[in-house]
C-alpha cells in the first residue's frame, strides 16, 4: 500500500534555517510542513541549555552571539524574542596577556611588545606586510601575510588556524582569513564592530527557537534521519538544509570535513578565565578556544563562585561535535559540482549550512526569509 503524502513541504534539518522557513511557510500560506531533525533537540548549532550542576545557561556547541546590520533580520528576531544587548569580545591569550580580537591596536602592541599610537601601529604593520604584497594572495597564509605582516600572522593567525581547521593555512582558501580576521589600528571595539545590533535572546536560545515550530500546521519529528527508509513523503516540495554530499549519497565523493568538539568541565573559580571566550593562538594548548558562559548576560554576567562551567573547544571528534566543510580549492570545486546535481525547477531545494561554507545566524535568517518570499506565491 502506498503511504499517503500528508505534508505539502518536508524540511530536512530543524536548525535555524529549517525552522525560520517552516514558520514562514506555515504562517504565510496554508501548507502543512513536516520538519525532520535527527538530533533530539531543535535549533541545530543555535541551541542552549541549562547546566544542572551550576544552573548556568550555555551553548553546548560553543558561544553563539547574534550580530546583524540587516533591518529585516533584526525586526524578525525582535518581533519574536526580547534581545539583551551585548557587545561580545573574544580575547586571545598571548604571552600571559588577554588581547581583544579582532586584530586592533592592542594586538599590534602585544605582537611587537611595545605601546604604540595608531599611526605608528599602521606604519609598523604596513612595513612588515609590504614584501608579501607582490605575490598573489590565494591562501589564508598569503592573504594574512599581505594584510597584517609576518609578526601578527605568526602571533595570532598561524597556530589558531592550523588548530581549528586542521590544515596548513597555505592550503586554505583566502576567504577563511577575509571572513574571520581583518585589522584595524584603533583600540578594539569587540567581536563585530560594524554590526548595528548585537545581543543574545533573553534567557536562552530556546525562547527564540522553540516557538518557531509551535504551529498547528508544523509537525516536528525529532531523532529521525530523513535519509532513513521509509523516506518522508511530500506533496509539493522538499527543502534540505543538511550536507549536500550526503544528500546525494556521496556519489561524487565526500567533501573534506573537519570536526571540532566542545568538552564542558567544572573548573575551580580561581583558575577559571575572567572573560567569556578565550582563544589560544600559539597552537600548543590541547584546545584552541575556551568558553565561560557564566559571564554572558543571560547568566546576569555574575562573577563565578565555587566551580565554574568551562567549555574547552578542540579539534577532532568528541562531545558536542561539529563537522564542517573545509574551505579549500578542491572542496569549493566539488561543492559546485554537487550544486549542479540539484535539478533546476525540481521539487528538492538544498540550502543552509549544508550547502555553504559558513553563514552566521544573521545571514542564515536572511536567506531563509528570502527563500520564503520566493516560495510563498507558488505555495499559496
Ligand atoms: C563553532 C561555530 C560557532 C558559531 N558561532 C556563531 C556566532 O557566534 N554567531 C553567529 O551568528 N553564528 C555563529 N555560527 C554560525 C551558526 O551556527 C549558523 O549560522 C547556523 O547554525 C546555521 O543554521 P543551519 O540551520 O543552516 O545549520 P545547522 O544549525 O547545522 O542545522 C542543520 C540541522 O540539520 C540536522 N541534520 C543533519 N543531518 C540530518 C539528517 N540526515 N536528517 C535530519 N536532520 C539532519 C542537524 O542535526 C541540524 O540540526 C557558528 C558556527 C560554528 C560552527
Amino acid at each position: 500500500m502506498t503511504r499517503p503524502r500528508t505534508h505539502d513541504v518536508v524540511i530536512a534539518g530543524g536548525g535555524l534555517f529549517g525552522l525560520v522557513l517552516a514558520e514562514q511557510l506555515a504562517t504565510r500560506t496554508a501548507v502543512r510542513v513536516m520538519v525532520v531533525e535527527h538530533a533530539h533537540h531543535l535549533g541545530g548549532l543555535c541551541w542552549s541549555r541549562r547546566d544542572p550542576r551550576t544552573g548556568v545557561e550555555y551553548s553546548p556547541y560553543g558561544t553563539h552571539v547574534v550580530a546583524t546590520s540587516d533591518d529585516r533580520v533584526w525586526e524578525w528576531i525582535t518581533n519574536r524574542v526580547r534581545m539583551v544587548p551585548y557587545q561580545h569580545t573574544v580575547h586571545a591569550a598571548v604571552s600571559d596577556r588577554l588581547v581583544p580580537l579582532p586584530l586592533g591596536l592592542e594586538a599590534v602592541e602585544a605582537a611587537y611588545g611595545r605601546p604604540m599610537s595608531p599611526d605608528e601601529a599602521r606604519a609598523t604593520v604596513e612595513a612588515d606586510a609590504a614584501p608579501y604584497r607582490e605575490r598573489p594572495a590565494d591562501s589564508v597564509r598569503d592573504l594574512a601575510l599581505a594584510q597584517v605582516g609576518e609578526r601578527l600572522y605568526e602571533t595570532f593567525v598561524r597556530g589558531y588556524v592550523t588548530a581549528q581547521w586542521g590544515a596548513d593555512p597555505a592550503q586554505l582558501s583566502p576567504e577563511v582569513f577575509a571572513e574571520r580576521f581583518g585589522i584595524s589600528y584603533a583600540p578594539s571595539r569587540g567581536y563585530r564592530p560594524d554590526a548595528r545590533w548585537q545581543g543574545l535572546p533573553c534567557g536562552s536560545y530556546s525562547t527564540l527557537i522553540d516557538p518557531l515550530a509551535d504551529h498547528e500546521r508544523i509537525e516536528v519529528h525529532l531523532g529521525r534521519d530523513y535519509l532513513d527508509v521509509p523516506r518522508p513523503r511530500y506533496r509539493r516540495l522538499m527543502v534540505v538544509t543538511t550536507p549536500i554530499d550526503i544528500h546525494f549519497g556521496l556519489q561524487l565523493g565526500p567533501l573534506q570535513r573537519r570536526s571540532l568538539h566542545v568538552d564542558w568541565k567544572l573548573v575551580e573559580a580561581e583558575k577559571a578565565q575572567r572573560v567569556p571566550v578565550v582563544t589560544f593562538p600559539d597552537g600548543t594548548s590541547g584546545h584552541y578556544r575556551s568558553h565561560a558562559p557564566a559571564l554572558l548576560p543571560w547568566n546576569h554576567g555574575q562573577e563565578p563562585t565555587g566551580e565554574v562551567l568551562v567549555g574547552f573547544e578542540a579539534a577532532g571528534p568528541g562531545p558536542n561535535q561539529i563537522d564542517f566543510v573545509l574551505r579549500t580549492p578542491p572542496n569549493t570545486e566539488l561543492a559546485a559540482k554537487y550544486r549542479q546535481l540539484v535539478a533546476t525547477g525540481g521539487d528538492v531545494l538544498l540550502v543552509g549550512r549544508g550547502t555553504t561554507f559558513y553563514d552566521d545566524m544573521s545571514a542564515t535568517i536572511g536567506h531563509a526569509l528570502a527563500l520564503a518570499d520566493r516560495l510563498v506565491p507558488d505555495l499559496t
